[in-house]
C-alpha cells in the first residue's frame, strides 16, 4: 500500500475530518513555504520532498493539509 493510501484509509476511518481553508493557509505560510524540504510549484502549490506529499491551501483529497489525521513529518506542525 502506497503512503497515500494508507494516509486516505486512516483519514476515512477517522471519519473524513477536514481543516478549514484559513487553517490550512496558516499552515502553508507559516510552516511549509518557509520550509527548506518545501518545493514550490509553477501554480503556487507545493511538494514536500520529506513525504512526497502535495500542499496547497485549497480542499481537494491529494492535499495533505485538509486531511485532518495528516501531520508534518519532522513535527513543524
Ligand atoms: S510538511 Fe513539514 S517538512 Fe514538509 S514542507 Fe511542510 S513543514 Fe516542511
Amino acid at each position: 500500500m502506497t503512503k497515500y493510501l494508507a494516509a486516505r484509509k486512516k483519514w476515512a476511518t477517522a471519519g473524513k475530518p477536514t481543516r478549514t481553508k484559513e487553517e490550512m493557509s496558516s499552515i502553508f505560510e507559516n510552516f511549509c513555504q518557509p520550509c527548506d524540504r518545501f518545493t514550490r510549484r509553477k501554480n503556487g502549490t507545493g511538494v514536500c520532498t520529506e513525504c512526497d506529499c502535495n500542499l496547497s491551501t485549497e480542499p481537494y483529497q491529494v492535499n495533505k493539509l485538509w486531511m485532518t489525521t495528516e501531520k508534518c513529518p519532522l513535527k513543524k506542525w
